[in-house]
């Protein structure tokens, strides 16, 4: 039997062969602990962890090698950036902090977590039916007390891009830290963290057909120096902000995916694009009243958002299972039965939001595939309205 076709890259992406081929020295061969410089084991490790330190750096426009910092991952990165700092700033400078309702969980959850724990006081501003933030609006929540601003790059619902270097000036203009979840945006948009006026930047290497269990924060040192502190501790490795030994086929890992998606994003995007507009325009013809999601002129090229009146988007999912893989809404809160918060936020309906599917094309994704997916849905949506009658 056939592999379902794989739609949900936004939860996460196949790691590519070439990334794979170039971490698998550092499991057998490069073993070293790269605090071990003392042996030649060591050595070597340490080495690969400059070069891709080196690598990142470089493709994020840091002016610093050392201003990136390797985690685990977003949420960690996402963590490390709002309680981090939090620590830092809180009895000095304040406890307000600004972000927005359709951040990921890995920033909302740190937020309730100061909110209830560290009597931190959050606001958090709205979006329009396209999911963009109002800069108006997030002018007028700036205090006195602002500590930070985190405004996500891109959703991982509805793909909306935010308008990050505009935010980025009302940050430093107004003396705050401006920090960005960019685990869906890093290997898919241009990225200049100094031309952006980003000071924190989260990022996922699984996210860009790296591994899983790696990524990297960005910190800025020039102006201004942004200090956080840790937020566990440790043997004081990556400048004492994130204790733990070195991931190093993991670090390996996400330098390479990040090489090769900055070389070729440009045409990838071209390419999902192309087939986001087929499936777009194969469903509208067919059901007229079928509602894109998110803001279609300003949006990640490989993410459709849709909502399919009076069909169940679980039931779609299950109906057509064996033919494609796609989710509902984001894989990181399936658990919850609740209507997604970014799909209440964009204005729909509590109905809407379970009528709403994800669909994340990728890398390996191509035309063909396009009719494909077009025609399954198709065929799935119309049985489901013809079959399925929900009470
Ligand atoms: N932020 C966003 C926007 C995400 O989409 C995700 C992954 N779903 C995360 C953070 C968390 O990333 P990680 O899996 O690396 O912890």
């Amino acid at each position: 039997m056939q592999e379902p076709i794989y739609l949900d890259n936004h939860a996460t992406t196949q790691v590519d062969e070439r990334v794979i081929k170039k971490m698998l020295p550092y499991f057998n061969d490069h073993y070293g602990n790269p605090s071990g410089i003392n042996s030649i084991y060591g050595q070597n490790a340490l080495s690969a962890v400059k070069k891709s330190r080196e690598t990142i750096a470089k493709i994020l426009g840091c002016k610093k090698e050392n201003e990136i910092i390797f985690t685990s991952g977003a949420t960690e990165s996402n963590n490390l950036s709002i309680i981090g700092l939090f620590k830092k700033l809180s009895t000095t400078k304040g406890k307000h902090i600004i972000s927005t309702q359709i951040e990921h969980p890995s920033v909302l959850n740190p937020l309730n977590y100061l909110q209830k724990s560290e009597n931190a006081e959050i606001s958090l501003i709205s979006v329009d039916k396209r999911g963009t933030i109002n800069l108006k609006e997030l002018e007028s929540a700036i205090r006195k007390d602002t500590i930070l601003i985190s405004v996500m790059f891109a959703n991982n619902e509805i793909g909306t891009l935010q308008p990050i270097k505009k935010i980025g000036e009302i940050a430093k203009n107004n003396n705050i830290i401006f920090h960005t979840d960019a685990a869906q945006a890093v290997g898919h948009c241009e990225i200049d963290v100094y031309k952006m006026n980003i000071d924190l930047l989260s990022l996922s290497g699984h996210k860009f057909y790296g591994p899983k269990g790696i990524g990297a924060l960005f910190i800025r040192s020039f102006s201004p120096r942004v200090a956080i502190e840790p937020i566990f501790y440790g043997g004081e490795q990556e400048r004492n902000l994130r204790s733990g030994t070195l991931n190093v086929p993991g670090i390996v890992g996400l330098a390479e995916a990040l090489k090769i998606s900055i070389k070729e994003h440009k045409a990838e995007n071209k390419k999902n694009y192309n087939i986001t507009n087929i499936i777009m325009k194969k469903l509208k013809k067919e059901f007229p009243d079928i509602k894109f999601n998110g803001n279609l002129d300003n949006k990640l090229a490989h993410n459709l958002n849709i909502t399919i009146h009076g069909v169940e988007a679980k039931a779609l999912i299950h109906l057509l299972k064996d033919k494609l893989s796609f989710s509902d809404s984001s894989a990181c809160s399936t658990i919850n039965v609740k209507p997604s918060h970014v799909l209440k936020a964009i204005g729909l309906s509590d109905e809407e939001t379970f009528q709403t599917i994800r669909l994340g094309v990728g890398r390996f994704i191509n035309k063909t595939d396009a009719e494909k997916i077009s025609y399954e849905l198709i065929l799935g949506i119309k049985y489901i309205k013809e079959n399925i009658t929900f009470f």
